[in-house]
């Protein structure tokens, strides 16, 4: 199997919502691919520039950081023919490997706009940036969205060609995953979540990377998710029985709820599960449950205590205001 390190540069409306059309956001104007072996040698390259058909002219804030404008664009070809010899090129056994999600969300939305046809699930990919982001030289754990040129500066290597040409980024991706090299670089994919499950069929469900995760179809609202068996229970993902809870099920922010349960085989879980939202007002949830030790588990226990004294404060100043009100 190869890697291939995608990345891909997108323009938008000129004149911002006004011009956008609603099933092309953004649209591909670059194609820049390495192909990486197991050494993570690069061992081929691609690229190609797409003649744009909606927005022709460059966004303001685009045109200031690529290497290239709209005369050379002209010269590309269009993106249903370019992007059908790139997935040829790809070959039939590789994993997309990227900074960010964004990029494989970007190609299958414009796929989609020209009625291609859709890309294998479930996919899997490498999200470099995340991976990076568990890196001790990223020194910053609170963030996992690093830019690209931070991680190039961290380890060193040369910048010799300018960021932002697709081919030129997708080198330096790959020059940081050699870097990175971890152990157990497959077993650190994500799901790729273009396409949610749109059955219980469909739902995935894996053990990777030392946790168990489990994608689920759309339900109706927020608590038609939690009331579901399946979602809200958790187990031990290494002896499959149910573990003893330590913090139930609490909303930790707007989207998420996480709780800590304990299997006296394999001890301290963290479960999470996080609402995704749909257009049409539906949820669907990934939940992970992972090993969590004793610092993680009190960071939690803080958590729900500021959780509940914010509540507390909130629902001392309404009263307050009411009484207010009331006498004034
Ligand atoms: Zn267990």
């Amino acid at each position: 199997m190869n890697y291939i390190v995608m990345d891909l540069e997108w323009n938008q409306s000129y004149n911002g919502h006004m011009g956008e059309h609603p099933r092309i956001p953004f649209e591909i104007i670059e194609i820049g691919a390495v192909k990486v072996d197991k050494n993570y040698n690069i061992i081929d390259e691609y690229s190609s520039l797409i003649k744009p058909r909606i927005y022709k002219k460059l966004h303001k804030k685009i045109k200031t950081i690529l290497n290239y404008d709209e005369n050379d664009l002209n010269t590309g070809r269009g993106f249903k023919e370019v992007c059908t010899e790139f997935l040829e090129w790809c070959g039939d056994d590789y994993m997309f490997c990227t900074w960010g999600p964004m990029d494989l969300t970007e190609l299958q939305t414009n796929m989609d706009f020209y009625y291609m046809p859709k890309l294998k699930r479930p996919l899997k990919y490498l999200n470099l940036q995340q991976i990076y982001a568990n890196t001790a030289i990223s020194a910053d754990s609170s963030s996992t969205v690093s830019k690209l040129e931070k991680a190039v500066a961290d380890y060193n290597i040369p910048e010799t060609e300018p960021f932002h040409t697709a081919l030129n980024d997708a080198r330096y991706t790959a020059l940081v995953m050699k870097e990175m090299k971890p152990k157990n670089l497959k077993e650190q994919y994500s799901f790729d979540l273009y396409i949610y499950p749109k059955s219980k069929e469909e739902e995935i469900e894996a053990i990777h990377n030392n946790q168990y995760e489990y994608i689920t179809r759309d339900f109706a609202s927020k608590q038609a998710a939690l009331d579901d068996k399946k979602v809200n229970n958790i187990r031990c993902y290494k002896c499959n029985k149910k573990v003893t809870k330590k913090i139930k099920w609490f909303s930790n922010s707007p989207s998420s709820y996480i709780c800590v349960g304990k299997c006296w085989h394999h001890g301290n879980f963290c479960g999470k599960i996080k609402f995704k939202p749909l257009n049409d007002g539906r949820y669907y949830v990934v939940k992970s449950i992972k090993p969590i030790d004793k610092e993680g588990i009190e960071a939690i226990k803080q958590k729900q205590e500021d959780i509940r004294e914010k509540r507390k404060e909130k629902r001392h100043t309404k009263s307050n205001n009411k009484n207010k009100s009331l006498y004034s």
